[in-house]
């Protein structure tokens, strides 16, 4: 019987109709389609883009080397180096992440104990030789720079959840 119901249904092409009838349904319905990139969707204040390093008001670096976020990133995509200065302070030499092996977890902002290393909004950039997508310390505190305004904004809105 259960064949039969089968040669049926594929004779009269009863799958292909009842494709077509969800088709039909959503026809007339308000489009959802964006279109990118003139059109973008909303996004999240805990979006988890591009990353960046923040500065204090004085310009001083946020970050103190503690090395939180290197030792909890599962991609192992964070190296650090870090030195004393002069005042006894310490700070990072360097600080690179590798965004090829980056899995945008955000477990890095989540540990940073002085909310320098966050993850920004911004998902539209590229590389186009080799080592474009190793983020630099210089690069991330200038992505930091540019968007500090964005960033603040993102985080004052997180605070109550923190
Ligand atoms: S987002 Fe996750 S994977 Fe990427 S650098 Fe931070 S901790 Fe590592
Ligand atoms: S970014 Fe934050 S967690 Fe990472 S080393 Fe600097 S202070 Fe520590």
């Amino acid at each position: 019987m259960r064949h039969l119901t089968q040669f049926i249904n594929s004779l009269f092409l009863a799958e292909l109709f009842k494709g077509l009838s969800v088709t039909g349904k959503y026809l007339f319905k308000k489009k959802i389609t964006v279109q990118y990139p003139e059109e973008k969707t909303p996004q999240s204040f805990r979006f988890r883009g591009l990353h960046a390093l923040r500065r204090y008001a004085n310009g001083e670096e946020r970050c103190i080397a503690c090395k939180l976020c290197e030792a909890i990133c599962p991609a192992l995509a964070i190296s650090i180096e870090s030195e004393e200065r002069n005042d006894g302070t310490r700070r990072t030499k360097s600080y690179d992440i590798d965004l090829t092996k980056c899995i945008f977890c955000g477990f890095c902002e989540e540990s940073c104990p002085v909310d320098s290393i966050v993850e920004t909004r911004i998902f539209e950039y590229h590389g186009e030789e080799r080592g474009d997508l190793l983020m630099t310390k210089e690069k991330l505190l200038a992505v930091g720079d540019k968007y500090e305004q964005q960033i603040a904004a993102d985080r004052a809105q997180d605070a109550p959840y923190r």
